[in-house]
């Protein structure tokens, strides 16, 4: 009962101290830490209560794609990968927006992320689809108790901030904000424009439900699927591939082959046919000061260990 009610807690408050609690060492999911997780799955299924509009589905679609662009340009790029430099601001404010997408803190995902590089496709790697199945590479993984903990020891150039402690700490908070403001949103639409067709419940279901969920997905099919179907261009010593399917949905890291060849370059596609969106929003925010001494790839390195 004390660990139920730990697990609870920690659905506000992703405390280290507690989380010790819970880091059995084993891979067991916590399943009541876990019950907001599932409730947004189905969740889904509300929409045959609350039904559809185009407004509803344009923002859940600007939702994910303004939130995929945060993981991708800052979880991933930024964080884990320091690719370009920043502002404490800009650094913070993308972080924000990244905790919006509901996949826990940005030192959390960051520190995880880094030890995925570490260990890819080893039975060190916790999820990689060779080693630990499927469904294990692509969501079990995160579920299981003893990998709630940021691993502070691989994140100690950001933990050094305290706003982003902060942030990791209370990941869930963001999201509710998120959740309670399209709510907010939909009822003013309600009230200024009912010949729009949507309401409170309806964007709460689309623009946060199946938005954040979609996302969700669409964000661990570079761990479950890029690592197991797709090209692979260069010998990386893990089961990395290109995948073009997965590039548009992520908005370029589908080009996962590349980026475990060399991962602190900030564009994933190395050549122009490789679409890569989080890239070109990267580079535009570049021409404005807002990020600057982007990472590319050395041409001697584009040409190496290529697969014959
Ligand atoms: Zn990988
Ligand atoms: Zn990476």
């Amino acid at each position: 009962m004390k660990i139920g009610l730990n697990s609870l807690s920690l659905w506000f408050d992703n405390n280290i101290e507690k989380n010790k609690l819970e880091d059995s060492g084993k891979d067991n999911i916590d399943w009541i830490r876990c019950i907001p997780f599932v409730a947004l799955h189905l969740g889904c299924l509300a929409v045959f209560f609350v039904g559809w509009s185009v407004p509803s589905i344009m923002v859940a679609l600007i939702l994910y794609i303004v939130r995929m662009f945060a993981i991708t340009g800052f979880y991933h790029r930024y964080f884990s990968h320091r690719s370009f430099k920043t502002s404490r601001f800009i650094q913070f404010f993308f972080a924000v927006l990244g905790a919006s997408a509901v996949q826990r803190g940005p030192l959390w995902w960051s520190s995880y992320h880094r030890y995925h590089h570490k260990h890819s496709d080893t039975a060190m790697d916790i999820h990689s689809p060779s080693q630990a199945g499927f469904w294990k590479s692509h969501m079990f993984w995160f579920m299981g108790k003893s990998n709630f903990r940021t691993k502070n020891e691989l994140i100690g150039d950001f933990i050094k901030y305290p706003e982003l402690r902060i942030l990791d700490r209370f990941d869930t908070l963001v999201p509710i904000l998120l959740a309670v403001g399209v709510t907010f949103i939909g009822y003013i639409l309600n009230t200024y424009k009912p010949e729009w067709g949507t309401n409170g419940p309806q964007l709460f279901v689309w623009g946060f439900i199946i938005s954040t969920v979609f996302l969700f997905h669409g964000t661990c099919s570079t761990n479950s699927i890029a690592h197991r179907f797709g090209t692979k261009r260069y010998i990386t010593g893990d089961d990395s591939r290109n995948n073009l399917f997965i590039s548009l949905i992520t908005l370029g890291e589908g080009w996962h082959n590349n980026h475990h060849h060399y991962p602190s370059s900030i564009n994933q596609g190395f050549y122009w046919w490789e679409i890569d969106i989080t890239y070109a929003v990267l580079k535009v925010l570049s021409l404005f000061g807002i990020i600057w001494d982007l990472k590319k790839v050395p041409k001697n390195i584009l040409r190496t260990s290529l697969v014959t």
